[in-house]
Order: structure tokens, then sequence, then C-alpha cells
């Protein structure tokens, strides 16, 4: 990555049973064009401190549970956890898949815990969230892709009055009764990532498809019309204007209506490598186009991440009843 950020997980929690290193691979980048010799300003995070900061990490831990925020190193994370939101990462942190922009460990997963719906849901009441965000690693060797899981976990959230639940889903390998076991709990926002443009896909999603993935996010709409469909991709990987234009034209075909676009920042430099920079000017060209077309929440810009200010993008298209 062109700035390491300045922490890391805790030793212990990096080497559990079964965890596994993804492969050193040296990937060629794409573009002849050099990066600049720093990040620009436009992509400097807040530091991570603080009192609600570290409250955030201290209940995470009592109640040992993974958040995206930090198994991914996510550049968001001295902003959301000061503000007690975090991203739960459900059904351990262990990925059945090895996409190689992601942070996440992949190798063989621990077992499913079944009281990790109740600990998210204590968390979430202890940091006082009303709106709570969940995601997970990709479970393909369970049955149901850890569908049920996720069903139990929206169901133990919405116990708390008044609180709201988005699911970021992987693609369950396109079952659609997983999908229809998420759906059936009623999630207010129901996330699929696409990632990116289709002709990168076998590069940087080498397990997912494209057209799974906008299947998936159509049969949301289809299926329940007033769950929102959501969907997020990074830029900066060698995709084209046009691409992300043609991208934005089939989530709209496919009845999306809330997108995220934001900077890709690679791990580290085993990761795929980043092509450029994407300029703020560029984001606003995506949000306009993306609005020009419909989709009636465009969320672009360099640190904009799926699960960053969720609630915000969230609250002015669903909850203004
Ligand atoms: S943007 Fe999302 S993943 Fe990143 S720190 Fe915030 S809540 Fe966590």
């Amino acid at each position: 990555m062109s700035e390491p950020i300045a922490f890391s997980l805790p030793s212990d929690r990096r080497t559990q049973a079964g965890e596994k290193r993804k492969p050193l691979r040296a990937y060629e980048r794409l573009s002849p064009e050099p990066l600049p010799p720093r990040r620009p300003d436009w992509l400097r995070a807040r530091i991570p401190t603080g009192k609600a900061y570290l409250e955030t990490k201290s209940i995470l831990r009592t109640l040992d549970l993974h958040t995206v925020c930090e198994s991914a190193n996510c550049p968001n994370i001295g902003d959301c956890f000061s503000r007690h939101t975090a991203t739960f990462l459900i059904l351990g942190n262990i990925c059945t898949r090895a996409c190689p922009f992601c942070d996440i460990r992949n190798g063989k997963p621990l077992p499913v815990d079944p009281e990790e719906p109740r600990r998210v849901a204590d968390a979430s009441r202890r940091l006082g969230l009303k709106y709570v965000v969940v995601t997970s690693v990709n479970r393909d060797e369970l049955p149901d892709g850890g569908s049920a899981h996720f069903a139990e976990t929206i169901r133990a959230i919405h116990e708390i009055p008044g609180a709201r639940v988005e699911v970021l889903i992987p693609d369950f390998l396109g079952d659609e009764d997983a999908l229809r076991t998420v759906l059936d709990a009623r999630p207010d926002v129901l996330n699929h990532n696409m990632e990116t443009v289709k002709r990168l896909y076998k590069r940087v999603r080498p397990a997912g498809r494209y057209e799974r993935s906008l299947e998936l996010l159509q049969n949301v709409a289809r299926w329940t019309p007033d769950i929102p469909a959501k969907s997020g991709l990074m830029v900066g990987l060698g995709e084209t204007v046009e691409e992300v234009e043609e991208l934005l034209r089939d989530l709209h075909a496919h009845g999306v209506s809330m997108v995220t676009v934001g900077q890709y920042l690679p791990p580290s430099g085993s990761h795929l490598p980043l092509e450029r920079f994407v300029t703020p000017a560029e984001f606003e060209h995506y949000r306009e186009y993306g609005r020009s077309l419909g989709i009636r929440q465009v969320a672009s810009a360099p640190l904009v991440r799926s699960s960053f200010h969720a609630e915000e993008q969230a609250g002015q298209i669903v909850f203004v009843s």
C-alpha cells in the first residue's frame, strides 16, 4: 500500500486455527503511468485515537466480536470507532475465498458460533447503535452459505427497540434459497457489493461472477421492493470512466437504489496494485451520472466505503416516512 496504516490487529486475533496468509504473488500493474510519490491530501483519514475509539474497541474485545473495520484495515476506523460505529463481521474472520484486493485472511474457517448473533445485538446495545451494519466472510463450505446465521443476527438486532439493520451479504454462490432466508428476516437494507467493473472481475473477484451478483441484486428488488437493494464498487483498479458508467447503468437496470463508490487502497504490497488515484472531480461525476440515471442515493467520494455513514445514506431514502 502506498501509506501503511499505523495499526494492526493484535497478533492473537491473526493466528487462529486454520488461518492462513494469502499466498504472496506479484500482481503486475496494468497502467504504465507512475503513481505520485505520496497519497493525495483528499485521502488523509482521521488517526485512530480517543476515549470513544478505545471504548468501541473494548466492547468488541469483551464480546469477542470481529469487525470488518479491523479485519480489513479500513482507513475510516478512526472516524467510525470514535462515533461508536462499527461494521460487524460475522461467521468468523477467516474467508473461504481469497480476493486479491481484500485484507481478510483466507483458509479453513472455524465452526459457526451460535451465540454470535446475541453478542452482536449486545454490542449494538452497549454502543448505542440504532443503525447496525453486518457483513460476513464468505462461507462457501456451509450448505446455506451462512444465510441462517445472518437471519438470526438480523432478528437479534431487531429486538433492540428502534434498531435498523443493513446487511452486506456474499453472493451465496447464486443460491436463491439462501437469499430468501436473509430477506425473510427483513433487513432494512440489503447490500451486495459488485466491487469492480465487468472486465476486471477475473482479476479482482476471481471466485465471483458479474452476472450472478447482478442477478442477486435484481432478485432483492423484485422479491422485496420495500427493502432497498444497495451495491458498491472500488475505483482505481484499472477501470475506465466508461466502464464505471456501464456498471452504474447495469445497477440501475437491476433495481439497485443505493450505490457507494470509493477509492481502492491496497492493504499491502502483495495485494492488487493501485492503478491510479481517482480525483474528487471524477467521484463527483459518478455521483451525478448515477443520479441522472435515477439511482436514488449515490455516495461517491475517495474515502467512501459501503458502510461509511451508512445510516445517513439510508436515512435519505428509507426512513423518510
Ligand atoms: S467505513 Fe465501514 S468498515 Fe470502515 S471503519 Fe467505518 S464502519 Fe468500519
